[in-house]
């Protein structure tokens, strides 16, 4: 059979699949909402909610045709052959560049959708602060930044691969998991890029998570606030960096919306992960997906028949990358999601069983409740979509959860 058919059948599998997802997602509006939740919203909040979520999810439908349809005309037409043809044929570097270059290109198409999402959409609901000039300033940077990180990811396969020819399995999930730590350590160097960063202020709120930290022989570099409030109304808390270096960040607007209590619940929450080695074993999950893509990126290379189909005159570094990202991993990857997403939904409980350890239960479910309500969260999604793909329980389900656990 030919490979080409193959990749493009399953390619308009992948988009089908999505849009079952998104339908799955759009009726789910209709879910009657649970009673320990029913008080998150009050009934105009409720219903802004269900047509954010309608408009939302019918875009979502828009945007992934689009891609869709781009990708698969760039593919269908043999496009990136052309376009690499325009480079250096006997420079692997350079072909496999021109791929990366002409994909962030094509991405481009969605600017006018991004900010349709943005402007419109976001805005309709309240949660958009972006300006024109911010919007603009993280298309640059965003378009900057995954040019770079793409050509890392097919400089290190390039190198493992001319370097260590059949052992690039092992190696590439190995370096591949070196540069997520890289790029996890070097998130707050990035964020610096798209945000300012101050040290908590002293307080009630410092003071108060200076003590349950020191309580558990947590220790922790700083405390800082993030002005979130520039680009979005939605609130969020995580901890970056490793060890002892590790800094907390709050969103401004979490600050802002939350009791000192509340804040406190919400990080012995994140404690908790930090105790339960949380983070590690995600590290691990993600060595075990570095596995598998390196498993196919071995077989893509092989095949040089993929290859010529394309159009191409040999194989490119850049074009299996993309093989692999849009068609390959896409199929295995809602397998991988649904063991994934087991494990750290029932890593969510443990960490949410610490907070009510720390006697903060109650103020645990409080501040839950304000997340979702400030971020617009889906209290009653279909059981489906939660198994497939969620990585927390619901704040239904967590509630219940939290409740048994204060008994
Ligand atoms: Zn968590």
């Amino acid at each position: 059979m030919n490979l080409k058919v193959l990749v493009l059948v399953i390619f308009t599998v992948i988009w089908l699949y999505n849009l079952l997802l998104n339908v799955i997602r759009m009726r789910s509006e209709k879910n009657p909402i649970p009673e320990n939740v029913a008080d998150v919203y009050d009934r105009e909040t409720y219903l802004k909610w269900r047509s954010y979520h309608a408009e939302k999810s019918r875009f979502a439908i828009v945007t992934s045709t689009v891609t869709f349809l781009v990708e698969l005309a760039l593919l269908a037409f043999n496009v990136y052959a052309a376009f690499a043809g325009l480079f250096p044929k006997e420079d692997p570097f350079l072909q496999m560049f021109a791929v990366f270059l002409l994909s962030a290109l094509s991405s481009l198409v969605l600017i006018p959708f991004s900010w349709h999402e943005t402007m419109v959409i976001e805005e309709k609901y309240g949660f958009n602060k972006s300006t024109a000039k911010t919007f603009w300033a993280d298309q640059v940077k965003s378009f900057i930044i995954s040019l770079i990180i793409t050509l890392a990811v097919g400089g290190i396969l390039m190198a493992v691969h001319t370097a260590l020819g059949d052992w690039l399995i092992l190696a590439f999930a190995v370096l591949m998991t070196l540069l997520l730590l890289g790029i996890t350590f070097l998130y707050p160097v990035f964020s610096k890029i798209f945000n300012k960063f101050t040290p908590l202020e002293d307080g009630e709120l410092k003071d108060k998570l200076s003590g349950l930290l020191e309580k558990n022989g947590y220790k922790v570099r700083a405390i800082k606030v993030m002005d979130a409030s520039r680009r979005t109304t939605k609130s969020n808390a995580y901890f970056t960096g490793f060890g002892k270096m590790k800094t907390i960040v709050l969103y401004d607007t979490l600050v802002e919306s939350m009791t000192p209590d509340e804040i406190c619940a919400v990080f012995a929450h994140e404690m908790g992960h930090g105790l339960h080695k949380d983070t590690l074993k995600r590290q691990f999950l993600s060595f075990g997906q570095m596995l598998i893509l390196g498993l196919l990126a071995w077989l893509t290379l092989r095949t040089t028949e993929l290859f010529l189909d394309f159009g191409f005159s040999g194989m490119n570094y850049g074009f299996a990358i993309i093989l692999i990202m849009s068609v390959e991993f896409p199929l295995v990857a809602p397998l991988f999601g649904l063991l994934t997403n087991w494990i750290s939904r029932r890593a969510e409980y443990r960490a949410d069983a610490q907070a009510v350890k720390e006697g903060y239960g109650e103020e645990l479910i409080s501040g839950l409740k304000k997340l979702s309500k400030n971020n617009l969260a889906d209290l009653a999604p279909s059981p489906l979509l939660v198994k497939l793909e969620y990585s927390h329980p619901t704040l239904s389900q967590r509630i219940d959860a939290i409740r048994k656990a204060e008994q």
